[in-house]
């Protein structure tokens, strides 16, 4: 039997705001959005109010580390370290004396959490080859095994992971200064062949742009301390997009990941390659390698979308928090944009049609959320309250 469901405030995405609107659901899909005015007289359902709340789809979280859940001692304190390649540093440390631990409760409870902040889809990433967290169904986990290495040695060897496994599994790069440009395109052959999604940190401090731009700096250093450095890795001398472009990695499964430093033609790029672009505005802040240049990217046309990163770089992994990160570092942006990078523009990248909006065909799996006020989405992205978050 089909169901309608109303409440005062329904949030297509891909439409308007519906004021005491309603959504209809019948097997598991949306059969039809619109005025409970126009629906309730069309077949006959039951009816399932949501006084108070507003009805809009779930989250997608498009960038998570789960296997990183033991690592919130990185971000309980209030200073972050210094730059990048510090910050590395002591999470490869903390890493390593925690090797003897089973994290999988931490990661568990993370996902547990991003379900209960109605994500309903999150594309996570991890050094090992299977996910740190599969343990909460509801949100479904999309995997990444991320390879990374810049010298000879390390580029075969996790050539050979790659071939070692089968087509089940996906693999991706880490970062174009931390991948050979033979990782990178090799990983990025087999992704495009298999249609797989290729996310990878891009421009994410600048640090990277002077270590690409270069060959030197912090990260030159760092590498050389880590004795990884065997002189093997050609100095690009561009911008890390630039260098992506140069490389042939940019098309539309392409998720370039955090983005803060390109310039004008590397985000003129990114959007003629129609490649993904995936803010992380809370890792950001933490870390204070900057802002993304969000006006010139929607100003191209690009869509991001948004994820949290994991508990390492940020202390509170919640969409929720994202938008309101995102709305405070550009209060002229509209409220309804910054929503659209939570929901719809991460279906589109991931392409999961039937996430992100509220559309006949779409799923039935939605959610509602307690709110006050007369604006609902000032409300759920402006308002930087913990929001009540109740599935459909
Ligand atoms: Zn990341």
């Amino acid at each position: 039997m089909a169901i309608l469901h109303r409440a005062p405030w329904v949030l297509p995405i891909s439409a308007p705001p519906v004021v005491d609107g309603a959504v209809m659901v019948e097997n598991g899909m949306i059969v039809a959005v619109g005025p409970y005015r126009h629906l309730r007289h069309g077949k006959h359902a039951r009816l399932v109010e949501h006084e108070g709340r507003i009805l809009l789809p779930a989250l997608l979280n498009c960038h998570c580390h789960l296997e990183l859940s033991g690592c919130a001692a990185m971000t309980d304190r209030e200073v972050a370290p210094a730059h990048m390649p510090a910050w590395i540093t002591e999470l490869l440390a903390l890493r390593a004396s925690r090797s003897g631990e089973d994290d999988t409760s931490l990661a568990c409870a993370v996902l547990a959490r991003q379900h209960a902040d109605g994500v309903a889809l999150l594309v996570d990433i991890g050094n090992g080859l299977r996910p740190a967290a599969s343990c909460h169904d509801m949100t479904r986990v999309d995997y990444y095994t991320e390879l990374l290495g810049l010298s000879r040695q390390a580029t075969l060897l996790a050539l050979q992971v790659m071939q070692d496994h089968d087509d089940g599994h996906n693999f991706t790069c880490h970062a174009p200064y931390s991948t050979s440009a033979a990782l990178l395109q090799a990983v990025k052959e087999r992704a495009a062949l298999l249609r797989r999604l290729y996310p990878l940190h891009v421009g994410e401090s600048l640090d990277e742009v002077e270590f690409l731009a270069t060959g030197h700096g912090p990260f030159r250093s760092f590498l050389e301390e880590r004795g990884v450095w065997d002189g093997s890795f050609a100095v690009p001398g561009c911008g890390p997009v630039a260098y992506l472009e140069r490389l042939g990695l940019l098309d539309e499964l392409t998720l370039c990941v955090h983005c803060l430093h390109l310039d004008e033609a590397e985000i003129d790029l990114l959007a003629r390659r129609r490649a993904g672009v995936c803010l992380c505005a809370g890792s950001n802040r933490f870390l204070g390698v900057g802002r993304a240049p969000l006006a010139e990217m929607l100003a191209v046309g690009l869509k991001p979308c948004l994820g949290t990163d994991s508990l390492a770089s940020n202390p509170r992994l919640s969409l929720w928090r994202e938008m309101n990160i995102l709305a405070d570092d550009h209060p002229q942006l509209d409220p309804a944009l910054i929503l659209a990078m939570a929901t719809w523009n991460g279906a589109e990248i991931v392409a999961r049609s039937e996430l992100g909006r509220l559309a006949p065909g779409g799923s039935a799996h939605f959610i509602a959320v307690a709110y006050e006020g007369s604006s609902p989405l000032e409300f759920l992205v402006r308002e930087p309250h913990v929001k009540d978050v109740y599935w459909v």
